[in-house]
């Protein structure tokens, strides 16, 4: 029988709400100086993809206990929470999982985080990342609700290995069908992320960067990261970023470009022709923790400041426990001014746990 492996990682902490009051000002900064800018909210901790680098069915089967309804955050208690965090400082929301398409009625939350402002009065950034197998039939339904961009996954081209890659035999062709509708639909500038495993899809490289190459659409190559502790990581199967970049630009001379902002996690490369660029996000070869402003909110209501963190901080039972707006934003205060986390600047002088056996927290679970 499945093991539901994330509870037995998570010693979460249930915040204290004494100590001093601390009013959300917008100015809040972690132990290294590092502000709160952007949340990322997992909205389910289910998906009907097996990807082998995040849920391989291994761990993941059909008796696999995901979590109950009744543990979710509802859309109010997300509504709150965020509305909490927006006074804190956070400009951007990403709407994540699991699968966040999967969650029933994702547009009535859209809605409601669509209409938060930031102190200044400025829409939020509110964006969601997706595998984009019901992109096709909801992308219009999306940007109704408000949804501002979308960011879509796919690994590979070829159709039997995106099939052995996502392990659900899903078609490549329903997701790019996916991001015609998106585009479509105006949720642009779209934004596709392929996690590249050395010797599995690295051979995707090229096909993908000549098919999304003049497209408008930003293809982001990723690094295969040792999130969690099921998906047998190994750093022989990471490809490094500065490879994929040498990779396209024997075929396609590549620019180096500027970061739109300085907590960007991606390098900008232009095509030198001016047909549009790519991005690559080197979180093994290239910790970017001293830009990271992000929080994570787990899909049952934990704050996590990492996404290598073993335990989260349980703002659910703040707010079922009946906690004002203002003690619930105190205890957020307080939980990010002691944040001193940096796990990938670490990784290169931490010992061998790093890599194997440290319990940490599954992606599926707390959003990419
Ligand atoms: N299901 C949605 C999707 O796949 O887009 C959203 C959740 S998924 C956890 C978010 C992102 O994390 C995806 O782009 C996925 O490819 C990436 N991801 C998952 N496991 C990863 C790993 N081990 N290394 C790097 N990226 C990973
Ligand atoms: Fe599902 Fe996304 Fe994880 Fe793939 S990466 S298994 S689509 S949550
Ligand atoms: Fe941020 Fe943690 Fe990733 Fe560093 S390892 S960039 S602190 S999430």
């Amino acid at each position: 029988m499945s093991r539901r492996i994330i509870p037995v990682a998570d010693v979460s902490a249930i915040p204290h709400v004494a100590g001093a009051p601390l009013a959300a000002s917008g100015t809040l900064a972690d132990a290294l100086s590092r502000p709160l800018r952007d949340l990322r909210i997992s909205v389910t901790d289910r998906c009907n993809f097996r990807c082998v680098y995040c849920m391989p069915r291994a761990v993941f089967g059909n008796d696999y206990p995901f979590l109950p309804h009744s543990a979710l955050l509802t859309f109010e208690e997300i509504e709150r929470l965020a509305r909490i965090f927006v006074a804190h400082g956070v400009e951007k929301i990403r709407l994540t999982g699991g699968e966040p398409l999967l969650r029933k009625n994702i547009e009535w939350l859209i809605e409601r985080l669509a209409a938060l402002t930031t102190p200044e009065g400025r829409p939020l950034d509110l964006t969601l990342t997706t595998n984009g197998s019901l992109l096709a039939r909801k992308a219009r339904s999306l940007r109704d609700a408000g949804l501002s961009r979308v960011t879509v996954s796919l690994d590979a081209l070829d159709d039997m290995l995106f099939k052995r890659m996502n392990d659900a035999d899903f078609a490549p062709g329903a997701v790019l069908d996916g991001i015609a509708a998106a585009q479509a639909a105006g949720l642009a500038p779209i934004k596709v992320n392929m996690v590249v495993k050395r010797g599995t899809n690295d051979g995707e490289i090229l096909p993908m960067a000549r098919h999304f190459k003049g497209s408008g659409t930003i293809l982001r190559f990723i690094e295969y990261m040792d999130v969690g502790t099921s998906n047998g990581w190994n750093m022989t199967e990471v490809l490094p970023s500065a490879d994929v970049v040498a990779r396209i630009g024997e075929h396609f001379p590549l620019v180096p470009l500027e970061a739109h902002t300085p907590a960007e996690t991606a390098q900008r490369w232009g095509y030198a022709d001016g047909s549009g660029e790519i991005g690559v996000i080197s979180s093994v070869t290239r910790a970017f923790c001293g830009t990271c402003t992000r929080a994570r909110l787990s899909t049952e209501g934990k704050l996590y400041l990492c996404l290598f963190a073993s335990s989260g901080h349980d703002l659910r039972a703040l707010v079922r426990g009946g906690a004002s707006d203002e003690a619930v934003a105190t205890a957020i205060g307080h939980i990010w001014q002691a944040r001193d986390d940096r796990y990938s600047l670490l990784r290169g002088s931490a010992t061998d746990s790093t890599s194997a056996g440290q319990p940490r927290v599954e992606m599926s679970y707390i959003g990419g």
